[in-house]
């Protein structure tokens, strides 16, 4: 996709705040500071329209991007923060039953990794999570600059082993230093949302 437009629409903490235009919509998790934003920004070729690295602790917000007036970006909180108090957690876990269970436009997530390491406990319950829910799901393992080309199939074994990925449920390499990705990244969306 050419992207001609990309706005900056809502911080939503309470669906009555979600876009209610009926567009279709692509939700992006991920560990924090896994590199979601900089996937963000490098799939919309803006610099810093999503915020990069939001800190534990901040207001937990689910933030909408309209692209070419087509769709949406939906970047939900980030996961998997070490030594967030139990309430913090459960917040999450609250926000995200309520937008996965409500949003009838969600057409797919894109979860987010490291292609450096294997799934942390963090993304395989991210995963299962959405499993539960039925939500589908596009893998995607980022950074891939960061590793030689010669060991990239490794690594996407072990990403794969150590999500249990499912039959079906695709995962792709990606670099938002390099943009590697992107083109199958775009047409992954493109697909979802019947373009
Ligand atoms: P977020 O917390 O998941 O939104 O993560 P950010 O997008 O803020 O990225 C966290 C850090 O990883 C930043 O310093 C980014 O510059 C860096 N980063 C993100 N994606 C890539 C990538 O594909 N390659 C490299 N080399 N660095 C990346």
């Amino acid at each position: 996709m050419n992207v001609t437009k990309a706005e900056y629409i809502i911080s939503a903490v309470k669906p009555a705040q979600y876009p209610d235009d009926a567009l279709p919509e692509i939700a992006l998790a991920g560990r924090s500071n896994v590199g979601k934003s900089s996937l963000i920004n490098c799939l919309i070729r803006r610099k810093n329209l999503a915020r990069t690295s939001s800190k534990p602790g901040k207001t937990q917000t689910i933030n909408f991007y309209r692209i070419n007036d087509l769709l949406y970006f939906a970047d939900v909180p980030g996961y998997g923060f070490a030594r967030v108090p139990k309430s913090v957690q459960a917040a999450w876990g609250k926000m995200m039953e309520t937008y996965l269970t409500r949003r009838e436009t969600l057409k797919a997530v894109i979860q987010v990794v490291d292609v450096r390491h294997p799934p942390t406990a963090d993304d395989r319950n991210m995963y299962l999570f959405l499993k539960h829910y039925q939500i589908p799901v596009i893998v995607v393992a980022t950074k891939a600059d960061k590793i030689s080309k010669g060991k990239w199939q490794k690594h996407l074994k072990g990403t794969r082993e150590g999500l249990e990925l499912q039959k079906g449920d695709p995962l792709l390499l990606f670099s938002a230093e390099t943009a590697y990705g992107k083109d199958n990244l775009w047409r992954e969306i493109e697909n979802r949302i019947g373009l």
